[in-house]
């Protein structure tokens, strides 16, 4: 744990320069109140159930064939070729199925219906036609024959409370015959980018302005989180500025993500405002890039003030506020990244790990042969965003420790 201090005027002692784990258990202490809402299956991709999902029907609904081909009895057909009478066809939504007796074989189709009397199936490429007779040249396979509800039994729950709706969850959920399912709110988050030397981009720039990235990032960060984020005008290095737009996303949003201004630096508002007027729950965490960090509450609602540098505050998002928000939602499984997903990758060149504190450096992580390989392509600066897009991991150093060349080391494989 890192050490306390009292902030000026702050009624608290404050958590200074923690490891990732606290302040990962700081922050859960205050999450967001998530309501639930009703929504079509069509828009529930990517939301989070909010309550348990029984099947209405049984899955598979009736015996029914896994191939094209013929449905016999197995008696019928030894090694070597037979020849039985094509008494119809089974077709897939069809409710009349001929009845297979014995020497018979009747034509069926993926998904139709084991007419009675049959009980295995013949690949349609293991036979050929003779006149009303098919011969059957392979095995009749009982295993070709998915069972009523051998997947699902009506009435079992097979999607649970908390659940990420993925593209195969909203199958289950329509194949269990649900076409609206109760989904938890997105929450609405607010993203305020603050510094003096910001600008829009696609507006011209004045000396010493450069574009404006952080809001943009978080905002998509956001999104892909499964809430709505809201993003503010820029804010002008001023404390007035920054307070009056505090208090717009308090009002309007359920949690406050600034980014700038958290450092040391004489021009640091987030900090100071924070300080003075908010409720900071720890600053600093013990992590490379992104350690000024600060978490709290601005008028009851949490605030994460993520530090100015491209870099850092994608990763301080990715690190700590995705779980956050996860387990803001009620998700049971990870949406973004978490430390717990790390994987274990082999250096291809050395690796410079950071004095106390986690080191995560930009990785390209890759499979070769049996085993993940990763290296670093660009120059690995925190206001260097490109290294964002270049790699496609994390490496997750210990503090203190550096990496040889071919050791093996814990990482986050983000995409
Ligand atoms: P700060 O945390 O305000 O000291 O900013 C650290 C660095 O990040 C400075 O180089 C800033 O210019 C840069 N920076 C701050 N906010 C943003 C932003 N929203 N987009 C891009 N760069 C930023
Ligand atoms: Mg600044």
């Amino acid at each position: 744990m890192g050490r306390t201090l009292q902030l000026h005027r702050s009624p608290v002692a404050v958590e200074i320069g923690v490891s990732l784990e606290r302040a990962l258990q700081i922050a859960s202490q205050m999450t967001m109140k998530t309501t639930s809402e009703t929504t079509s299956l069509q828009e529930a991709a990517g939301r989070i159930l909010s309550d348990d999902i029984a099947s209405k029907v049984d899955d598979p609904r009736f015996d029914n064939s896994a191939m094209d081909g013929w449905a016999v009895r197995k008696d019928d057909c030894p090694e070597t070729s037979t020849k039985l009478r094509i008494v119809g066809t089974s077709q897939a939504g069809s409710d009349v199925t001929p009845i297979v007796g014995t020497g018979e074989a009747c034509s069926i189709m993926t998904g139709a219906p084991i007419p009675e009397g049959a009980d295995s199936i013949v690949m349609i490429e293991d036979s050929s036609y003779q006149d009303d007779f098919v011969i059957i040249n392979g095995p009749a396979r009982p295993g070709f024959i998915r069972r009523k509800g051998e997947n699902l039994r009506e009435g079992v729950v097979g999607l649970r409370s908390g659940t990420l709706l993925t593209p195969a969850g909203i199958s289950l959920a329509a194949t269990m015959g649900h076409g609206q399912l109760s989904v938890k709110i997105r929450p609405k988050i607010a993203i305020i980018g603050v510094g003096d030397e910001l600008t829009s981009p696609g507006k011209p720039l004045a000396e010493g302005s450069i574009y404006e990235s952080n809001t943009f990032g978080l905002s998509s960060l956001v999104e892909k989180m499964g809430a709505t984020p809201k993003r503010f005008d820029l804010i002008r290095d001023s404390i007035d500025s920054l307070r009056n737009a505090l208090d717009e996303a308090s009002e309007s949003c359920d949690a406050i993500i600034t980014s700038g201004g958290v450092s040391m630096g004489k021009w640091d508002f987030v900090r100071r405002i924070m300080e003075e007027e908010g409720v900071i729950e720890f600053w600093k965490i013990l992590i490379r890039p992104g350690g000024p960090p600060l978490f709290g509450s601005w008028r009851g609602k949490p605030i994460f003030g993520l530090p100015g540098n491209p870099v850092s505050s994608h990763i301080v998002f990715t690190v700590l506020v995705a779980p956050w928000i996860s387990e803001s939602m009620g998700s049971d499984q990870s949406i973004g990244p978490r430390l717990s997903n790390r994987v274990r990758v082999l250096m291809e060149e050395p690796l410079k790990g950071a004095p106390r504190k986690l080191c995560m450096r930009r990785i390209s992580i890759r499979l070769e042969g049996d085993s993940l390989v990763a290296s670093t392509k660009t120059h690995q600066g925190s206001g260097n965003i490109h290294s964002l897009v270049a790699h496609n991991g994390l490496s997750l150093l210990p503090p203190d420790t550096d990496c040889d060349q071919g050791e093996i080391i814990d990482a986050l494989w983000l995409h």
